[in-house]
């Protein structure tokens, strides 16, 4: 065991004093040496990919993994790397590859990773001011940015979170803290209901459960053909929670629904949320691309929000983590502020840069800012934006192929990026048909996709975020999709089987 306390006088032979790890003047050879090593590995396995997954399964991962000695380590950082490859780096998920296509996961723009390799190595944490220095003033400067991109005022401000689920949490947070400031003194809030639609994200709910709001507190209000929340439904939820003595705490419109990209009225569900009251948030986490894309109209309303999620991470084409919470009203933010006489003592609160971490459920945090900075400054949002349109034209042409086909059907016309289809057959064979392809391309290697549930069904989905994906990619994919189902429908029928047995 090596041990500082155990060091000999004389400098002990580099690789045996630890010391040689820690990244200050004396290691910079090696630190250029081994980033370098560790990208030129990406890059090559980038350049080998024949698919977006080699088909193994994590489970035949699990015992490589679990035969490693954590306790004993390799010679060097090239030994640990070559030992990478087998158990990650060869069989990974790679977003990049143009038949990838199942989650909200983009490709990644260089800008961006180079912000990466900078932020980690100079490793500035977000929450003070002391920390940080330049990197809390680009990151207030890019919410201002992001604020005025969605038109909220000038007493807007936010902070960047770890993603849309953190987002969402601290909004409704607030939003509760709002409701039951509202409560005559005394007196307990009524029940507090959250309204999202009922394909919202989960995370609306997660996040009522961690407020403690309990079972029931979010209400799922009914959607129409293209999966948007209905405002007369809106409307009638609004008064039956009235009715029964319910304090509406926030109405959660969704600008980019995970399954279908559908975009909630805007417009009109903040015309609601002002007559009764309640706080609007818009979770914006996918939808937010539009906000540098020439479809900006489309997010017409969300200037109206009371707060906002982003996820910069799914359609800026950011690398994980990068995603923001965003309030019209900046005191809204002191919901989460608490004073700690070791970091931001309330004596500092009115020093010339507000320190991150009093608007933040985080502390010590990363400077994922920098990614958008440096993208921004290479790329330009207009950049950003035509990869986004780019995506969502393509999704648009997928579409009207899915829907001239007679062997697929299509849940609904995109309004994003997202495809929600199935194959064609009989009815109860239909899920499994459904499980049986994502399994069979999976393992083929030859392209990722995902599956939703629509009405109690299975269904295939496509995310598309790959501006390299053509419409042959899609025709390609969907003729794979069609061979495995019939394939699939061809061998007995496993019900039926057992019923024979
Ligand atoms: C992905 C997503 C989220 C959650 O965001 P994470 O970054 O995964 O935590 C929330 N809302 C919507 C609409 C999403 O698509």
């Amino acid at each position: 065991m090596t041990s500082l306390a155990q060091q000999p006088e004389q400098p002990a032979p580099p690789g045996e004093d630890p010391r040689t790890h820690l990244l200050d003047g004396h290691a910079l050879d090696e630190y250029r040496r081994a980033v370098g090593d560790g990208v030129d590995r990406v890059a090559r396995r980038i350049a080998a990919a024949h698919g977006p997954v080699s088909g193994t399964a994590a489970a035949d991962l699990a015992p490589l993994v679990a035969a490693i000695d954590l306790d004993t380590p390799l010679p060097d950082t090239a030994a640990a790397l070559d030992e990478l490859e087998g158990i990650y780096l060869r069989d990974a998920v790679y977003f990049h590859h143009p038949r990838y296509l199942a989650h909200l996961n983009c490709p990644v723009v260089v800008p961006a990773l180079v912000a990466e390799a900078v932020l980690s190595a100079v490793n500035s944490s977000l929450d003070t001011v002391d920390q940080s220095v330049g990197a809390t003033v680009i990151e207030q400067r890019l919410i201002r940015w992001t604020a005025d991109r969605i038109g909220l005022g000038a007493r807007a401000d936010g902070v960047f979170t770890s993603g849309g689920t953190q987002s969402n949490l601290q909004a409704l947070l607030i939003a509760r803290d709002r409701a039951r400031a509202g409560a005559p003194a005394g007196t307990a809030p009524r029940r507090l209901r959250i309204l999202a639609s009922e394909v919202a994200h989960f995370s609306v709910v997660t996040a009522a459960r961690l407020l403690g709001l309990g079972p029931g507190a979010v209400v799922p209000v009914p959607c129409d053909a293209g999966r948007r929340m209905r405002t007369d439904a809106l409307a009638r939820e609004l008064r039956r929670c009235a009715a029964r003595g319910e304090t509406v705490m926030a109405v959660v419109a969704t600008a980019g629904t995970t399954d279908f990209g559908s975009i909630d009225p805007l417009g009109q569900v903040a015309d609601l949320c002002a007559a009764t009251g309640a706080w609007l948030h818009v979770d914006a986490a996918y939808g937010c691309g539009l906000l540098v894309s020439r479809r900006r109209a489309a997010l017409d309303g969300i200037e109206r929000a009371d707060s906002v999620t982003v996820d910069f991470h799914k359609s800026f084409f950011q690398p994980v983590s990068s995603s923001a919470v965003l309030v019209r009203e900046r005191s809204a933010l002191g919901h989460v502020t608490h004073h700690a006489e070791y970091l931001n003592p309330a004596r500092d609160a009115d020093k010339p840069v507000r320190d991150q971490v009093d608007k933040s459920l985080q502390t010590t945090r990363r400077f994922d800012a920098l990614k958008l900075w440096l993208t921004l400054r290479v790329m330009g949002a207009d950049g950003v934006g035509a990869l986004f349109d780019a995506v969502v034209d393509r999704a648009a042409q997928a579409a009207d192929l899915i829907a001239a086909d007679p062997r697929f059907e299509l849940a609904c016309r995109p309004a994003l990026s997202t495809l929600v289809f199935r194959f064609r057959c009989d009815e109860d064979r239909s899920d499994d048909v459904v499980a049986h392809v994502r399994e069979a391309l999976w393992s083929s290697g030859a392209a990722v996709v995902a599956a939703t549930t629509v009405e109690g069904r299975r269904w295939l989905k496509f995310t598309l975020l790959n501006p390299r994906t053509t419409v042959e990619d899609v025709a390609e994919v969907l003729d794979a999709i069609a061979e495995h189902a019939r394939d699939h429908l061809a061998r007995p029928h496993r019900a039926a089987l057992a019923c024979a047995g």
